[in-house]
């Protein structure tokens, strides 16, 4: 079942576009929102300004009528503390000179009069700062108002004023003027008020600068103006206060201006701009953070999408299991392995994992589902063995998987802590190899192995075939003389017949020791044709521990057979205490002849007197010297022991042009040989953890020597 579709494998991450975009659109957005802020900031800070401006000119409005009615009343005041002479005083002799000197101080009075209680004129007293206002006939127009302050005077018992009204000017223009009338003894004091040298003596100094001050009508009309005109391109105020005076009410009107406020205004300039440019500095920095970041990010990604690709391309099984033995990874190449897709393992074995551990002795022993039934109860031990803190072998361990379909196939395991950032163990993490290949190819070949050292232990026997008829000749002609002897025994008795009985019995031990011959040669003869036979029978391969003399033993017969064609004296040497050596007999057994057969056809030569072939067995690292042999078994033989088998002869020694191919399969030097013999002698003891070296023989000829572990 495949685990992954191959398009999940690229290299690729999709959400991580999405999430840079909705960031730049919250940025946007931020800057927006700050933009607005700003915007807010400054518009309410202009309508602050505004605020603060009116408020000044209310302010100012309010005082400057507090004033003007201080003002007036300071003038009534005077007005009434004048000691004004009897009525009918004519002239100049009207007044006293106070009064003269009051409408100088006071230039808002243009005119002082005495009138009788019946409201007619008596004496006038004009302002020295203007010509003549009125005259005795243009007078009687002002009757009205005059009338109208006097009645309300009596009828409030205090002063009161006129409503203003207008003169005209004898030489053109005109002049808005009020009538005060204060009730003096037996008759009144009417004080004339220009309106406008009011707005000029009693506002003016305080007021006019800068601004328009007026006195105004409900309904606008300006009554009379001082001040400055408005300048273009500035902005209005305008304040209007009522003055309520006893008979009349006037508004007072104050007309400000000042340049519009600036889009920044002065007060909070430096506030806003200073706040706007940390707002906007905050703004860059974390925009640079942020891009900061999301480069971290893509980078993390990209590295983590790597390592995904790596993991999941990767032809080697992982596996990852938590420290209670559940499942929290796997990779495809594992889920290839057993059949079984990531979430059947991660999810059901982590699940069960959790539901099992309730109720078990060993909390999180699960089994897993790629495990053999009959082998769980071995793989729980290990897991459980495992969770205790148990160290996996470094080199790895071979185990058996069940995939989905049952079939069973031979794994090997590398297992090894998984540590965190913080190189605290979280659990463990395995590498699996399917070996089910490699044990098939070694399979097939040990089996050819096998069968090419039975053919080679058959071709052996082969040219042993010619041994054989001579060794077997001596045995069958012994028993054919035997035979013949006993038949001509067996004869001669029976022509004697019966006279003769002490002679039959003679004969008959005769032939009885003849028969008894013909056994023990039949014996020999048999003896002969079993080595043979058990050489060449196929045993079962296994390894066993066999005394050494045992070896020697089984093969000695077949090495006599040519010692004694070849005329060669054989020296054999064991060591009293050796132990037995673990090995495979028939292989060790055909390496000993196969060596053996060598020795003695190195020594096949005329000119050569005496042959000798020298079998010896010791133990290694005895007395004998170690030259020659590998470091890996002088170290080997300090923790386990060793016999060494060593064969020599006194023969024609090894060329060197023959040294160099002397291990290489079908190398011969001899017409009728097959040149696998030291091939297979080699691979035989290397499978057995030995080694096969040889060494020139003094004074002449080779040994070969090899050994096989102790058991
Ligand atoms: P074969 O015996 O069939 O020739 P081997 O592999 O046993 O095959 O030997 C290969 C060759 O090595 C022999 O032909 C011989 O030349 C050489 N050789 C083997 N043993 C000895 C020895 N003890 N002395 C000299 N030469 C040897």
């Amino acid at each position: 079942m495949p685990c992954r579709s191959k398009h999940e494998r690229v290299v690729s991450v999709p959400g991580f576009e999405r999430n840079a975009w909705q960031r730049w659109y919250l940025w946007l957005l931020l800057a927006m929102l700050v933009l607005a802020l700003l915007g807010t900031v400054v518009w309410l800070a202009g309508r602050h300004e505004v605020e603060q401006a009116q408020a000044a000119l209310d302010r100012d409005t309010t005082d400057a009528v507090a004033d003007l009615r201080a003002s007036l009343q300071r003038n009534i005041q005077s007005l009434r503390a004048l000691r004004l002479p009897a009525q009918n005083a004519p002239g100049d002799a009207a007044w006293p000179p106070e009064a003269a000197a009051l409408l100088r101080e006071h230039r808002e009075m243009v005119r002082l009069e005495r009138r009788d209680a019946g409201l007619m004129p008596l004496a006038v007293l004009e302002t020295p700062y203007r010509m003549r206002i009125f005259d005795k006939v243009t007078r009687g127009s002002e009757q009205n108002d005059v009338a109208l302050a006097c009645t309300t005077a009596r009828k409030l018992v205090a002063p009161a004023y006129s409503p203003s009204h207008y003169v005209p000017m004898p030489e053109g223009g005109g002049i808005e003027l009020m009538e005060l009338c204060v009730p003096v003894e037996g008759g009144y004091l009417v004080a004339t008020y220009g309106l406008r040298d009011m707005l000029t003596e009693l506002l003016g100094p305080t007021l006019a600068r800068g601004q328009e001050v007026a006195f105004a009508e409900p309904d606008g009309t300006r009554l009379a103006i001082i001040g400055v005109r408005r300048r273009a391109g500035t902005r209005i105020f305008t304040s209007q206060q009522l003055v309520d005076l006893p008979g009349v009410t006037l508004m007072l009107r104050v007309d400000g201006w000042r340049a519009a406020p600036d889009i920044f205004p002065n007060l909070l300039t430096a506030l806003v701009t200073a706040i706007s440019i940390a707002l906007v500095s905050v703004l860059v920095l974390l925009a640079r953070d942020t891009r900061r970041r999301l480069k971290a990010e893509f980078e993390l990604a990209e590295t983590l999408a790597f390592r995904k690709a790596m993991e999941d391309s990767v032809i080697t099984g992982l596996r990852a299991r938590d420290l209670r033995g559940r499942l929290t990874y796997v990779n495809p190449a594992f889920c290839e392995m057993v059949g079984f897709s990531a979430e059947e393992l991660v999810a059901v074995h982590g699940e069960t994992a959790g539901s099992e551990s309730g109720h078990r002795d060993a909390p999180g022993m699960p089994e897993a589902p790629y495990w053999p039934t009959e082998l769980a109860h071995e793989y729980q031990q290990r897991q459980a063995h495992r969770l205790a803190g148990g160290m996996p072998p470094r080199e790895g361990f071979e185990s058996v998987f069940m995939r989905k379909d049952g079939s069973r196939f031979p794994v090997l395991i590398f297992e090894a802590p998984l540590l965190n950032a913080q190189r605290v163990q979280t659990g463990w993490m395995s590498a699996f190899i399917d070996v089910s290949e490699q044990r098939r190819i070694e399979e097939l070949s040990r089996a050819s192995q096998e069968r090419l050292q039975a053919s080679a232990r058959l071709a052996t026997v082969g040219e042993m075939a010619s041994l054989l008829s001579h060794e077997l000749a001596q045995p069958l002609a012994a028993i054919a003389s035997y035979a013949s002897g006993s038949l001509n025994l067996l004869e001669g008795g029976a022509d004697r017949g019966d006279a003769d009985r002490g002679a039959v019995i003679d004969t008959n031990v005769e032939v009885a020791m003849a028969v008894r011959r013909i056994a023990e040669q039949a014996d020999r003869a048999g003896q002969v044709i079993r080595s043979v036979h058990d050489f060449v029978r196929r045993r079962d391969r296994t390894r066993e521990a066999v005394a050494p003399r045992a070896l020697i033993d089984a093969v000695l017969p077949l090495v006599q057979l040519q010692a004694r064609k070849l005329s060669v004296r054989i020296d054999m040497a064991l060591e009293d205490t050796l132990p037995a050596v673990l090995c495979d007999r028939t292989l060790v057994e055909q390496v000993l002849l196969n060596l053996a057969r060598n020795a003695m056809q190195a020594m096949d030569m005329p000119e050569l007197v005496e042959r000798v072939l020298q079998l010896r067995v010791l133990l290694a690292g005895g007395t004998d010297s170690r030259d020659g042999y590998s470091n890996g078994i002088a170290r080997a033989s300090e923790v386990r022991r060793w016999v060494e088998f060593s064969v020599a002869d006194i023969g024609s020694g090894i060329s060197k042009d023959v040294e160099e191919r002397l291990f290489t399969p079908f190398f011969t030097t001899r017409a009728d040989g097959m040149g696998l013999g030291l091939s297979l002698c080699r691979t035989v003891v290397e499978q057995h953890g030995g080694a096969l070296v040889y060494a020139p023989h003094r004074p002449r000829g080779t040994v070969f020597r090899f050994t096989l572990p102790a058991a």
